[in-house]
């Protein structure tokens, strides 16, 4: 069975991360390794690796591999950051991060969600990633600067608080749009200012909170 999940995650890095352009071998090695299944309940287990959202409970969802992996590799890891996410949903991009730096700060609005990813976590033995439960869009100040910040969830706009978290220079990779579709963005914050890039097209669920959309 174990193997069986290899091979699926495998498949799944040929298929639908090495051919749409994912080429940070640390981030496919990271996608590897992370066992997504155990992030979903088992009667999903057998869909984990196909190459779509899934529910997560909380009518959230666990984003795509590919967009988890075109997040990451966006924000270009080296090994030695602290990095802010926003939207820990189950746990899994997380858990990719955590492959990628030193320390993950991840903040989930909806409780349950947020302590279940939180055990998961400790008992997957990620002891470098940090859940609070709270509005992720104010950021999590206690761990200010961030050396990259990633929201896995639909803003309408630069939340401002995590861009005063990022440190100069850095990495902000969020979708940004209407609430049915956004376009994912990398903001580069340096010290000649705020320059935005288009990555592509994609689907999330919406961001909540003070700078999300209204409820
Ligand atoms: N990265 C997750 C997928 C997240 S789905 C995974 O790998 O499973 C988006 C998540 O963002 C949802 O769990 C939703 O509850 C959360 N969310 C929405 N608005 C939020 C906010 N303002 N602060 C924190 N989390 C928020």
């Amino acid at each position: 069975m174990i193997i069986a999940y290899r091979q699926a995650r495998e498949r799944m890095i040929q298929e639908q991360l090495v051919s749409r352009g994912i080429n940070d071998p640390r981030v496919l090695r990271a996608m590897a390794k992370v066992p997504r299944h155990l992030f979903l309940e088992s009667e999903l287990w057998d869909q984990a690796y196909e190459d779509h959202p899934l529910p997560i409970g909380a009518n959230q969802t666990i984003s795509q591999p590919y967009m988890v992996a075109l997040m990451a590799q966006a924000l270009e890891l080296r090994g030695a950051e602290r990095v802010l996410e926003v939207g820990t949903g189950s746990g899994y991009a997380a858990a990719v991060l955590s492959e990628l730096c030193a320390e993950v700060f991840t903040v989930e609005a909806v409780e349950e969600l947020a302590l279940k990813a939180r055990t998961l976590l400790s008992s997957l033995g990620y002891r470098n990633v940090s859940v609070l439960v709270g509005d992720g869009t104010l950021g999590w100040e206690e761990h200010t600067p961030y050396d990259a910040v990633v929201i896995s969830a639909a803003a309408p706009c630069i939340p401002r608080p995590l861009l005063e978290q990022l440190k100069t220079p850095g990495y902000l990779v969020f979708p940004m749009g209407e609430k049915e579709l956004q376009t994912l963005v990398r903001i580069r914050k340096d010290t000649a200012g705020i320059r935005e890039e288009y990555l592509c097209e994609c689907q999330f669920v919406k961001l909540r909170g003070r700078y999300g959309w209204e409820d």
